[in-house]
């Protein structure tokens, strides 16, 4: 891998057959984001892409939690005509553009990563960086354009930025991004839940995280075996699952989260939980035979060093990077493997199981044990479950109707304080928001949503609770203005959908 650099930006490019092509990354992506500015990246992005001229070569742009990247491939011309109108976009972006574009995401209406990592990744880390990934937030139009405008100055700047290149630079080439100072990321990012725990979301299938230092070479094949059962067992032997994909996701600090997400036939999401959770088990306590790691191990090799894995590999190194962490390339990487021995496989994924974090699709329920026997218990906003309600404080009801037509109404309070909301919701759970928390005030007419950094959503509305004036009242009080925004113009309208039982949300994806 060669190294040079161009206009005060650091390229990486190492020689490969085909056409050239390049990738300029920035060290900005959704998890660099807050609940209030959700979707800003994606925003920029599209803002930038939205000042070029139509194109016949393959070109493209994304945003991933860590990163937003802008690639292309054709001639050495194509390329670096590309490369230079984003730069040019990034240095003027056109911001009057803004709400044609908000439209355009809303359209898009992308997750930044697959539904069921999102969800694992926001029961392990809140509604804070990289667990912002199942959250919508306020929606595209809600991105003031003060957002815009300090995400670019921070972010999507020379000092930021890393351009990749399968081929030497051509001799054009120019990027003329403004400098800057690469922004402070803030490391390993905090945990939320550390687990074990199993939490309940709307995904279509389940999941398993476990989290640890993603370089760990022994970890990294037994996670490789975990995988190779799951698909032996749920597709080849039950004909219960289609697709087992495992992915090491980047948190920050060289830490993160390894998942496994399955798929699931309808009906079969409880045993197929059930049978990923029991391999797990099994994998820890009895660990795996030689021939097993040594099969994972092959695999590594053939797709690390297939000469197709040059993008991926550059970008790795990139990320890296930008990440100021330490970057292996594959040969440091298999040579690690090939150290490692089915018994400290075993051992690493032992310890990590410790951490395990088990998502499974609403309507679920499992009764599952640890490796000590144990019970796994249900992880989530209001847990440990039963809580009480403070006694003080100011109490509010569910309309009298409410209260008459729906069940759920009889149990649901909502409970102000001097500093925070309480609400049981219609499972009988208790949910406590201090104002601290809050990371988000939705606003609809007389009623407010509150978004808290544990995954809460208290909706403190008239359709829920009578007379909550006084509540409404306190929440602007009690959480700072820039918090709050109206309710997004492209916010579904419930109106369609019949009569539903007016119960206090827990948590609410909203993508
Ligand atoms: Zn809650």
């Amino acid at each position: 891998m060669q190294r040079e650099v161009i206009d005060g930006v650091p390229v990486l490019w190492s020689a490969a057959p085909g056409p050239l092509e390049a990738a300029l990354v920035f060290g900005h992506g959704a998890s660099d984001e807050t609940f209030r500015t959700i979707g800003v990246t994606h925003l920029v992005e599209h803002l930038a892409m939205s000042t070029l001229p139509r194109l016949h070569h393959e070109h493209n742009a994304s945003v991933s939690l860590t990163v937003t990247d802008f690639s292309v491939s054709g001639t050495d011309e194509q390329v670096v005509d590309f490369l230079a109108a984003v730069c040019k976009a990034l240095a003027a972006l056109p911001v009057d553009r803004i709400e044609r574009e908000a439209g355009v995401l809303a359209a898009e209406a992308s997750g930044v990563i697959d539904p069921v990592t999102a969800e694992l990744l926001s029961a392990r880390y809140g509604t804070v960086g990289a667990g912002l990934a199942s959250w919508g937030g306020p929606g595209p139009d809600r991105i003031a354009v003060e957002a815009v405008r300090e995400t670019v100055a921070r972010s999507f700047h020379a000092g930021n930025a890393v351009l990749l290149l399968t081929g030497p630079p051509p001799p054009a080439l120019r990027l003329p991004l403004p400098p800057g100072e690469r922004p402070e990321r803030g490391g390993a990012q905090p945990v939320m839940s550390p687990g074990p725990h199993w939490v309940v979301a709307n995904v279509p299938g389940p999941g398993l995280a476990l989290h640890a230092d993603l370089d760990g070479a022994a970890l990294t094949a037994a996670h490789a075996v975990l995988q190779e059962r799951l698909r032996q067992v749920l597709r080849h032997r039950e004909g219960l699952s289609y697709d087992v994909d495992g992915a090491r996701v980047h948190t920050g600090g060289g830490l993160g989260e390894f998942t496994v997400v399955v798929d699931a036939r309808a009906g079969q999401q409880r045993r197929v939980a059930e049978i990923l959770w029991r391999e797990a088990l099994r994998l820890a306590a009895e660990g795996m035979t030689e021939a097993e790691l040594a099969e994972e191990v092959a695999g590594f090799r053939e797709v690390w060093l297939d000469p197709r894995a040059l993008p991926a590999e550059l970008g790795q190194a990139g990320a890296c990077l930008l990440s100021n962490i330490p970057y292996q390339d594959a040969t440091a990487r298999l040579d690690a493997l090939a150290a490692v021995d089915p018994d400290g496989a075993r051992q690493a994924f032992a310890a990590a199981l410790r951490t395990a974090l088990l998502v499974v699709p609403e309507d679920v329920e499992v009764e599952l044990a640890q490796p000590d026997g144990a019970p796994l218990t249900e992880g989530g906003c209001a847990h440990p479950r039963g809580g009480e309600l403070p006694s003080g404080g100011r109490h509010f009801k569910p309309p009298m109707f409410a209260r008459l037509r729906f069940p759920q109404a009889r149990t649901a309070r909502l409970v102000l304080t001097d500093d925070a909301v309480w609400s049981r919701d219609g499972r009988g759970d208790v949910h406590h928001l201090p104002f601290a928390d809050v990371v988000g005030v939705e606003v609809n007419g007389p009623g407010r949503v509150l978004f808290g950094r544990g995954n809460c959503a208290t909706p403190v509305v008239p359709e829920l609770f009578a007379g909550i004036g006084e509540a409404v009242a306190a929440i602007d009080a009690g959480v700072p203005k820039e918090l709050h925004y109206e309710l997004s113009a492209f916010a579904e309208s419930d109106e369609d959908e019949g009569e539903a039982a007016p119960a206090p949300v827990s948590k609410a994806s909203r993508r």
